[in-house]
């Protein structure tokens, strides 16, 4: 992965701004040596937020960016000055985000859509000034509020794909060559196990302009949701993929057996997944004769709807993609896209364990410094605050 453009999860530091202390002040000018007070009141700090922006694919525009920090509230000055609010930050980062507390590993939010803003932290409220304070009984008063402090968060941000298809099937199975086939992407396509590294997505554009986006997802080998081999920590992907297209080559021995294994993988990852709309595709039909296909057919699962293709010549592809967009676009798969939303649940993450799944991947995975600020007001309680005269 550390090479790779293909970046699914960064840690970032994060911190919003503090709010600028109010002023003390009291106003000394010739003629009128009691003026009264005059302080300002500090500025807030800026926030966090995140945006969803679907220009990006991935996290990788943020791999590099260790650290975010929002801009502190400027402090209020004499003559009722207010200070200045502290510029908001915007992270933009792709729908399908998922932010993790970093020390905790608790979900904090996720980011869907385009355009969605979701605060990660508050900024600091800017403390009064004291010519908020004068009453009628303490006419000087010689305090003011500090700032509200500052939060801070390291995050780990993870991307979980929204792609509409995504192909599930062993190494070998042709889904990068498929995806080649139907899109512009450029997956790698070998004739061995696990050239797929990294998801690839490509857009598949289908009549009348229209088009879906599907998920070339790296093999799962058996095992794969018990810890074991390379597909789990892609396995996450596919959760939310809307429809579920699976590979089984046309030359396996037991087609059904095989799609059989595949469900039964999924299902140990997440008995949700089983709800999926599924299709199964048979592939590299251009290694049978038209009798052998016959004969198939009757031995295939019934469950689900089947379409025999091959990617190299091309036989099956239309009727594949158009079963595709049937099943996209199907009432009940609508349904399942809405309350899925709303039933999403995220669960919190086993850091430990996260590290080491990267770690074994041979990525870094580095302690990210938190910076000191020696501007930090270490107040917050209004009687403990020490004020100067200015
Ligand atoms: P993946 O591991 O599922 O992504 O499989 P690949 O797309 O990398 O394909 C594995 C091998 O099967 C490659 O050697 C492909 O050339 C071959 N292959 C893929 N699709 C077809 C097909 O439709 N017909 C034939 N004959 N070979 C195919
Ligand atoms: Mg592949």
């Amino acid at each position: 992965m550390a090479d790779s453009n293909f970046v699914d999860y960064v840690k970032i530091y994060c911190r919003s701004g503090k709010g600028g202390r109010g002023s003390m002040h009291l106003r000394h000018v010739k003629y009128n040596p009691n003026g009264g007070p005059d302080g300002g009141d500090g500025g807030k700090g800026g926030s966090v937020f995140l945006r969803g922006n679907h220009n990006y694919w991935t996290l990788l525009h943020l791999k590099f960016q260790r650290h975010v920090y929002a801009e502190h509230g400027g402090n209020g000055g004499r003559d009722k000055c207010h200070g200045t609010d502290g510029k908001d930050v915007y992270i933009d980062v792709p729908c399908g985000t998922v932010v993790y507390d970093a020390e905790t590993g608790k979900f904090v939010c996720d980011v869907m859509h385009d355009g969605q803003v979701v605060p990660l932290l508050k900024g600091g409220r800017g403390g009064l000034g004291n010519f908020q304070f004068r009453t009628s009984t303490n006419q000087a008063p010689r305090y003011a509020q500090p700032g509200e402090p500052m939060q801070e968060m390291t995050v780990i941000m993870e991307l979980k794909l929204l792609a509409d298809v995504g192909l599930v099937g062993f190494p070998n199975a042709g889904k990068s060559t498929l995806l080649s086939a139907l899109s512009s992407a450029k997956p790698k396509i070998a004739n061995y196990p696990f050239t797929t590294m990294e998801p690839s997505l490509g857009i598949v554009s289908y009549r009348d302009n229209q088009s879906f986006v599907m998920a070339d997802i790296p093999g799962i080998i058996e095992g794969a949701s018990e810890g074991r081999g390379l597909g789990l920590r892609f396995l996450r992907h596919i959760e939310r993929n809307s429809l579920l297209l699976f590979m089984v080559p046309g030359d396996t021995d037991d087609i059904k057996k095989e799609y059989e294994i595949l469900l039964n993988e999924l299902k140990q990852f997440n008995p949700e997944m089983i709800d999926k709309h599924r299709v199964l595709a048979i592939t590299k039909c251009d290694l049978l004769d038209e009798e052998l296909i016959e004969m198939l057919k009757e031995t295939l699962p019934d469950d689900l709807p089947v379409v025999f293709i091959s990617s190299v010549t091309g036989f099956g592809i239309d009727d594949l993609k158009d079963v595709l967009w049937r099943e996209l676009n199907s009432e009940s798969n609508k349904l399942r896209e809405i309350t899925s939303e709303d039933t999403l649940v995220h669960r919190d993450k086993d850091m430990s364990r996260f590290v080491q799944e990267l770690r074994a991947e041979g990525a870094d995975f580095e302690e990210i410094e938190e910076v000191g600020d020696d501007e930090l007001d270490e107040v917050d309680d209004l009687e403990d605050y020490e004020y100067t005269d200015e």
